[in-house]
């Protein structure tokens, strides 16, 4: 393809095609059943000598890889957290795509960074983050989290950590839940911290840190003559959305110069509706703060938001300026690239504010609402079953159960009754549910936040669900 008017003739195929993924996406089996191999065997050890047309392109996208992909943009998908997308979203990524500007400093492009700045400001104001606190996007929470846990590396070693390394300093703790995401494990390993030096604090009988086990703790590693550093809460912990007490937490972390660190990945959304903000209760002892767009705000993958109080500490925790990148404006603006990791960005500001202008708040609140209350439908119909159970409160629109007939009560039996029912849920290729383990119980998870999702697919789910139990449980029956 090397002519624009033979890119326009099937870019617009290709939009066609789109829509209609969109409109038929229901007929698709939600999760991919292939075996390990079976797209790998089919494309060619070698790449092509000559151009091959976008016909073929397109035939094969749609023979090798479709049947591969688990479609993570259907009403049906109610498994991990979503990764949701919308129609604005996918039109914003094709004008980024179109340009492929590489956004590291403000010279390479001004409106990618102003823009970002903007939205970034809008999200602080949706969700009531104070405005001491500065966006920046981030591929990743993983990576927000990371870096937040740099940042207070070189805040509370005065930057001597960046310059010496680590060998000199006292080893240095991390606080977080045992419930808080693996990403925080990942960041004291890559961090230089040691995994060793991640301290789990145990959790309630709904899965929130108990605060006075994080100041038990500080204190005894304080006596042993370690450096508390940083604490990770969550809003909204993966397994089960547990929300972790940050008002005492956050004093905790004050009494003893402990950075904070916030991970709201998915439900930081939440915030949007105001009947959500007494999660913000404590936020000003927070020093940094992430959540995702492309979780639960329409906003296709990539885009994270993460917000810091100290901007300082964090650009000199990451700033480099060779001879080839300095320009004279770089002290008047700001150049993301020394805000994070990545020195080439992506324009991922672009889909977010076609997303938020798109749609504008009151459609999002409508929408985040629905998903919600279509959780709470889930849940109500759940209690009335006495073979269900609820193993976790459902404070959003994450609802974690289990099958369990009043016959069962081993719960090894139990964990594998219930894994079953999700391989056969699974396999129907109507729905996708995972699973986690809440108090060592295998829990199955449904999360209802797919963009588009209405309560009818809710309701059909729960029937799958329901049918498949049932012949589970006749079976089990007969076997008895
Ligand atoms: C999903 C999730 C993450 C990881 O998010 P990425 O953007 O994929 O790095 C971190 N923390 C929590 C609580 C999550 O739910």
């Amino acid at each position: 393809m090397e002519h624009a008017e033979e890119f326009r003739k099937y870019g617009h195929q290709m939009v066609d095609w789109i829509s209609d993924y969109f409109k038929n996406i229901e007929k698709y089996p939600v999760k991919s059943n292939l075996e390990p191999g079976q797209v790998f065997r089919q494309i060619p050890e070698n790449p092509p000598e000559k151009p091959e047309t976008a016909d073929r392109l397109l035939a094969d996208f749609e023979k090798i890889i479709l049947p591969g992909m688990t479609h993570w943009q259907s009403p049906n998908f109610y498994a991990y957290f979503p990764a949701n997308s919308s129609y604005p979203s996918v039109l914003g990524e094709m004008l980024t795509a179109a340009m492929g500007a590489q956004c590291m400093k403000w010279e390479t492009s001004p409106a990618a960074t102003e823009l970002e700045e903007a939205v970034m400001n809008w999200l602080r104001k949706m969700t009531g983050l104070p405005e001491n606190f500065t966006g920046v996007i981030q591929d990743g929470a993983s990576t927000a989290t990371l870096c937040a846990i740099l940042t207070a590396r070189e805040k509370y070693t005065a930057f001597r950590a960046n310059h010496e390394g680590m060998n000199r300093q006292p080893a240095m703790r991390v606080y977080c839940s045992a419930e808080a995401h693996s990403s925080v494990e990942k960041a004291v390993k890559i961090a230089g911290i040691g995994k060793d030096n991640l301290v789990k604090i145990p959790v309630d009988e709904v899965f929130s840190l108990i605060p006075e086990k994080l100041e038990e703790a500080i204190i005894r590693d304080l006596q042993s003559g370690y450096k508390p550093l940083c604490t990770v809460a969550a809003m909204g912990t993966t397994s089960s959305t547990a929300v972790d007490p940050l008002e005492d937490i956050g004093l905790i972390c004050s009494r003893y110069s402990i950075w904070l660190h916030v991970d709201a990945a998915f439900s930081g959304s939440a915030l949007i509706l105001p009947e959500y903000r007494w999660m913000l209760t404590g936020i000003e002892r927070v020093d940094s703060f992430v959540f995702n767009p492309h979780k639960w705000l329409f906003t296709n993958f990539d885009c994270s938001a993460y917000y810091v109080k100290d901007t300082e500490a964090l650009i000199n925790t990451f700033k480099l300026v060779p001879e080839y990148l300095k320009s004279q404006l770089h002290e008047h603006v700001n150049d993301f690239s020394n805000w994070g990791i990545q020195l080439g960005r992506r324009f991922r500001a672009l889909k977010l504010w076609f997303v938020l202008r798109s749609f504008g708040l009151n459609e999002i609140q409508k929408r985040l609402r629905g998903h919600i209350h279509f959780a709470s439908l889930l849940k109500q119909w759940i209690d009335l079953e006495k073979n269900f159970e609820i193993l976790a409160p459902v404070t959003f629109n994450l609802v974690c159960f289990r099958f369990h007939p009043e016959e069962i009560n081993n719960e090894e039996d139990l964990d594998r009754l219930n894994e079953t029912l999700l391989k056969e849920i699974n396999r129907t290729g109507k729905m996708y549910l995972s699973h986690t383990r809440l108090a060592g119980k295998y829990t199955l998870r449904m999360v209802v936040a797919q963009t588009y999702v209405e309560e009818q697919h809710v309701h059909k789910a729960w029937k799958i669900i329901y049918a498949k139990s049932e012949e589970m449980y006749q079976n089990f029956i007969k076997n008895e």
